[in-house]
């Protein structure tokens, strides 16, 4: 049996949320907007599945709509934000984010600046963190929509959202953040925000669906032009992943209540490891994280950076996944090769320690054993290392 702690790149399907599903696999396949009972009851699985989302945020189900992946609701968020702004106030040329945020968000502020908006990249300090006031400092009446992620997916380190969100406000500009690591790990409350994106398959849901929340009257064009969620991205429903992420959002609120057995379970993994393994270092350790991602960059036997690849490898032989990074950076999905991480280089690692770096991410079926097993792996691995 693996011993899964890859739950960043993606979680387990709970049986809770598999039981939901199924009957809209099998039986309950009518398509929402058909006019027959079996439109109509799929159209009140769907809105009964936007209410449980809405909840876990605290938004008014009218307020979420369903995409087919936070890569999407991104997309649909910014470049909805954006092209409705330019409709109105020709003012606005500048948008902002930070040099840690999701591959998918820095892609398209590339594409973005490539058709010619001001763009500026908010750095980050060794823990991962952007200062506040480097953003008041960039932030003007010039500015569109300032984006901040949540929580990191590679290091956990929770940001400044609630500040930043203040400041792009204060100058009339919109925020959005990609909640997609925080929601159903931290509390995550969609009042800050103009736009937040959700993602199912990071909390024990299926993949292939997305949220964005949008707050009401806030600038929008669909990206995706249909009747479906209210015009506002068109597209047949897809039901089952719909219900399945309604089902994993009402269990990831209640287990919300659990974060604190996460947080004590990676923190025995954490120290067990920096115990274990002279030299370890925890990336991001000095800033508040969510309670289940521990990043470690891991050192050789003359104390330099040791090779992620290889330790990896050696887990993955032991049955532990675990990873270096983002999934989607590393060159498994046809990403193009092993870049180093962008979030550890952008803390200031060399590309060397930031390859000597695992993420270990747990979930709420991670277990103490799970834990103890790996811990039990690292002292042979560590001789190994050093032998070799
Ligand atoms: N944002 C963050 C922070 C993520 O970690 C991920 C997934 O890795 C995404 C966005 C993309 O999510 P999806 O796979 O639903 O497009």
């Amino acid at each position: 049996m693996t011993i899964y702690l890859d739950n960043n790149a993606t979680t387990a399907l709970a049986p809770e949320v598999r039981e939901a599903m199924l009957p809209c696999l099998f039986g309950d396949y009518a398509n929402p907007s058909s006019p027959h009972s079996a439109g109509m009851a799929a159209r009140r699985l769907v809105s009964d599945a936007r209410a449980q989302v809405a909840a876990l945020i605290g938004a008014k189900p009218a307020d979420v709509m369903f995409t087919g992946s936070a890569t999407e609701a991104t997309h649909a968020a910014i470049l909805g934000a954006l092209r409705s702004l330019e409709e109105t106030d020709h003012t606005r040329d500048h948008i902002l984010t930070t040099a840690v945020e999701h591959p998918a968000t820095l892609a398209l502020f590339d594409d973005l600046r490539n058709q010619g908006w001001r763009v500026s990249v908010l750095p980050v300090n060794a823990d991962g963190l952007p200062s506040l006031v480097d953003l008041g400092a960039l932030v003007s009446e010039r500015t569109a929509l300032v984006s901040m992620m949540w929580a990191n997916n590679e290091t956990g380190v929770l940001m400044p959202v609630a500040g930043a969100s203040a400041i792009a406000h204060a100058h009339g500009a919109l925020f959005h953040t990609d909640a997609v690591q925080a929601a159903g790990r931290v509390a995550v409350e969609c009042g800050i925000a103009d736009y937040l994106t959700l993602s199912a398959h990071k909390m024990h849901g299926p993949k292939g669906v997305g949220a964005l929340y949008l707050r009401k009257g806030a600038p929008f064009r669909p990206l995706v032009h249909g009747h479906q969620e209210r015009r506002r991205h068109g597209g047949t429903e897809n039901v089952p992943g719909i219900v399945g992420f309604g089902a994993a959002a009402s269990l990831a609120a209640l287990w919300l209540d659990e974060a604190g057995l996460l947080g004590f379970l990676r923190d025995r993994l954490e120290s067990g490891v920096l115990a274990r393994w002279p030299g370890a270092l925890v990336n991001g350790g000095g800033a508040a994280r969510l309670p289940n991602t521990s990043n470690i960059r891991f050192a050789d036997g003359q104390g330099r950076p040791a090779d992620g690849e290889e330790l990896l490898t050696r887990l993955d032989r032991a049955g532990i996944a675990v990873s270096m990074g983002a999934a989607c950076s590393s060159g498994a999905n046809g990403g193009g090769g092993n870049e180093p991480s962008h979030v550890l280089t952008a803390m200031g690692l060399s590309g060397a320690a930031a390859a000597s770096s695992l993420r270990f991410s747990l979930s709420r079926y991670s277990t103490a054993a799970e834990i103890d097993a790996v811990l039990s792996e690292l002292p042979a691995l560590h001789a190994r290392l050093v032998a070799a």
